[in-house]
């Protein structure tokens, strides 16, 4: 058992530190989330460091980067802003999808693009009756001649108006049938006609923003349904433990990013002659945060080793995202006790971290999805 990273993803996590630290400045996050703005700068030097080529296999044209790696590039976006992440992780996890599911000729299409930052990828599954019972999704595939005509609606599609993006569609290809099946997987343009893009006034999460996706009669060529049809629902599962990993590693960074402002808070702010990090309540406060890090970077860890060994790791991925949102979002919070007042105003960066963690429990399966998940998999009905 080893709990340290080899030379190589070391070297990669300075690299991307080194990066983060001449795009990302302080300001530049502030600016992201203030205006809100897509940071496209940014994604310009993911482009340009190669970062999107890392999970990529060299015969699709990347750098045959591990598990391991996506997971140390994922935690060190998500110190910065687990919006950042999300710029590269949803381009990163809907690739790998249609490299893992597409046909030859998609994997060709679609990839160099994706790799050469020329397009951009993001996910719509969730509907307004369609959340955590994402088979119950309605919007619909019917087949006219050598096109697809899409109608319905989605919501809550983070970063679906980005310029050049690609919008990763589970739409249902059967009307009638079991729940889950009958779906498949599109992709479409976000400036398709008869797409209409509606974004919607989030607490946090503002850089790339999410949106409501109306579909009006929407044509799309008979080749955007990746693989083959009415398989969406094994193509969603099969990149499921990845996403939630990935999202889990931006939990890390970010919890660690919020102690590091909170500690640093303690050590420089006085208060009855003495720092407050003193005192000991406060200073048992941040030994209880790093600790609570600590704890998810482990079951991210092991979760990240379990795949990257090709092992099934579901129960795993499930307990490290349920402790690290958990984890992060306490920690948000318990940083803003420790600011005082001054956590709670704009100029301090303790209130996006609050903000950002909220969502955290809610996305890419709720908290009290994951403890459904979890005590299945330890053998009780949860239904
Ligand atoms: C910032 C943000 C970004 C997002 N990005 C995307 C995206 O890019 N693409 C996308 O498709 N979706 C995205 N989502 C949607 C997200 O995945 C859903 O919000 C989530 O799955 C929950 O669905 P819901 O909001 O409809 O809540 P509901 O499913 O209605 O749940 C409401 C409450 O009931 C609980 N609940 C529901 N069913 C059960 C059950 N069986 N047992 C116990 N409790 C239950 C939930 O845990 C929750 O507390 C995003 C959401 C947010 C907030």
């Amino acid at each position: 058992m080893d709990f340290e990273l080899s030379e190589e993803q070391n070297l990669l996590r300075d690299s991307v530190r080194a990066m983060l630290d001449r795009v990302a400045t302080p300001e530049y996050v502030r600016r992201c989330d203030a205006e809100p703005h897509y940071p496209y700068e940014l994604y310009d030097a993911f482009v340009e460091i190669g970062l999107l080529r890392m999970p990529f296999p060299e015969s699709v044209g990347g750098l045959g980067g591990s598990v391991l790696d996506f997971t140390v590039i994922a935690e060190e976006l998500g110190r910065k802003s687990y919006d950042f992440l999300g710029a590269y992780g949803n381009c990163v996890f809907n690739g790998l999808n249609v490299l893992n599911n597409g046909t030859e000729a998609q994997r060709k299409h679609w990839l160099p693009k994706l790799l050469d930052g020329s397009i951009r990828m993001s996910i719509s599954m969730t509907e307004p009756g369609a959340g955590s019972d994402a088979g119950a999704m309605r919007t619909s595939a019917r087949r006219d001649g050598d096109h697809w005509v899409i109608n319905g609606q989605k919501v809550f599609s983070t970063a679906a108006g980005a310029k050049n993006n690609v919008i990763n569609l589970y739409a249902r290809t059967q009307p009638e049938g079991p729940h889950q099946q009958g779906l498949s997987l599109f992709l479409v343009n976000n400036d398709t006609p008869g797409i209409t893009l509606r974004k919607l006034d989030t607490l946090g999460r503002r850089a790339l923003g999410t949106y409501e996706v109306f579909f009006d009669n929407v044509r799309v060529p008979a080749d955007r349904l990746v693989g083959e049809p009415d398989k969406g629902w094994t193509y969603m599962l099969s990149g499921l433990q990845l996403e939630r990993l990935m999202t889990t590693a931006g939990y890390c960074g970010g919890a660690q990013s919020a102690v590091d402002l909170a500690l640093a808070y303690a050590k420089d702010r006085k208060q009855f002659g003495r720092p407050i990090g003193s005192f000991q309540s406060i200073a048992h406060m941040l030994a209880d945060m790093q600790t609570a890090v600590d704890a998810s970077r482990l079951l991210m860890w092991r979760a990240a080793c379990k795949l990257a060994r090709g092992e099934d790791a579901l129960m795993a991925v499930s307990q490290a995202k349920l402790f690290g949102s958990e984890a992060y979002a306490n920690i948000a919070n318990q940083g803003m006790q420790i600011m005082g007042g001054y956590g709670y105003i704009m100029e301090f960066d303790m209130q996006r971290h609050y903000r950002d963690a909220r969502a955290t429990t809610i996305t890419a399966g709720t908290s009290q999805m994951q403890r459904n998940l979890i005590a299945g998999l330890m053998g009780l009905k949860t239904k």
